[in-house]
């Protein structure tokens, strides 16, 4: 079954590290909101697959930018507008991207009402040295407090983001971020190591030196430390950066990674089916103004059989299962299936690859080195 995902490009505030598409400023919301339904109607049929059917989801996922930042009424024009299309039940893994600082607990009802399942939480430390390094909009109070409102509110599925490597943050800090999760019983987290990309603020503070620069051992150590306790407290890595008790895994994410059929919507959103992958414009203006003419401003490509083999080993080396051996001979053929199977010996000798009967997978010395490994098998 396919999903569907909805970027909502606005923030109150503008992390530092963060090279997401979104604006600060919320001038033109109201119309953006209004281009959102329009496009939602204009790619109606997108993922139909016999010309009368209506599409049933297997997950919703309105992601940004900070979807929390709409009101109530802003989101229920956008979920009307769904329905309209789309059949989105209770089965529907319905998820929200929010930040701590929007969840009141008027908010959290209101997403009840919405049908809205599961909260992703930008949480990213317990601590308010971190959360300033970062330009957080939020403090640590609100970051425990949040969780306490979300659980009140009926909320069980819900998943917390943390950011490790943050200079400054020292190892028995990071152990308290991940236990202030555990304690409060959140049954999935996704965390991932502050990275400095390109055209970020964070880049150019580091390069002018107001900023302390990221130390690459740091991350790999406390990466380390993430694994060894949630493994302590019963949560799966299925996937490098994401750790699940049994039964809460992102179906979301796990469709990204099983090649299902999604369609994004909104500026910069990605879309894809058969082989075929699609983007819109990471222009808000641009992306209302046409819109608005009748015209879905996006880029389209059809994925080489070179490019699906590479996705694919991309994203199956990342997860706890691994490569499927067979899957790349009968999918891609011997070519492929050879030259996966030489380039991964030095891995395989360096112990950072376990080859098994049927799969190739990461070893736990390898996770923190995945895509440098995933690229050596690239063809
Ligand atoms: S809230 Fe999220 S999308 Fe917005 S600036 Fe921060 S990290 Fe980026």
């Amino acid at each position: 079954m396919p999903g569907i995902y909805i970027h909502i490009p606005f923030c109150r505030q503008a992390c530092h590290y963060c090279n997401f598409h979104f604006s600060v400023s919320q001038k033109r919301r109201p119309e953006f909101i209004q281009a959102l339904v329009q496009e939602i109607e204009m790619q109606k049929d997108f993922l139909k697959e016999r010309s009368s059917s209506t599409p049933a989801l297997k997950t919703l996922y309105l992601g940004g930018g900070t979807p929390s930042l709409l009101s109530i009424g802003e989101l229920e024009q956008i979920v009307n507008a769904l329905h309209k299309y789309f059949a989105v039940s209770a089965s529907t893994e319905f998820t929200l991207e929010a930040n701590p600082d929007d969840l009141t607990a008027e908010k959290l009802e209101g997403l009840r009402q919405l049908s809205v399942n599961r909260l992703s939480i930008g949480i990213q430390s317990f601590h308010d040295a971190d959360l300033r390094y970062m330009n957080r909009s939020h403090s640590s109070r609100q970051a425990v407090e949040v969780l306490k409102n979300a659980q009140n509110a009926g909320f069980e599925n819900i998943t917390a983001d943390l950011i490790y490597g943050t200079p400054g943050m020292s190892d028995h800090q990071w152990r308290e971020n991940i236990m202030q999760l555990i304690a409060y019983g959140i049954p999935h987290i996704s965390a991932y190591s502050l990275t400095v990309e390109k055209k970020t603020a964070l880049e150019v503070f580091i390069r002018k030196g107001k900023a302390a620069a990221v130390d690459e051992e740091q991350s790999a150590r406390q990466f380390e430390i993430l694994c060894e306790i949630t493994g302590k407290h019963g949560y799966e890595q299925y996937e490098i950066s994401n750790f699940g008790k049994p039964g809460f895994f992102s179906k979301h994410n796990l469709s990204y990674w099983t090649g299902q059929p999604y369609l994004g919507m909104g500026p910069s959103a990605h879309s894809y089916k058969q082989g075929m992958r699609q983007w819109n414009i990471a222009n808000t203006c641009t992306y209302i103004d046409e819109i608005s003419q009748g015209n879905i401003p996006c880029q389209k490509e059809v994925l080489s059989v070179d490019q699906q083999y590479n996705e694919y080993v991309m994203t199956a080396l990342r997860t706890q299962w691994g490569i499927e051996k067979s899957f790349i001979n009968t999918e891609f053929g011997q070519m492929y299936y050879q030259n996966m199977i030489q380039s991964a010996q030095k891995h395989i000798f360096n112990q950072t690859l376990k080859e098994t009967d049927t799969h190739l997978v990461i070893t736990q010395s390898g996770k923190f080195l995945a895509d440098g490994i995933a690229a050596d098998l690239f063809i």
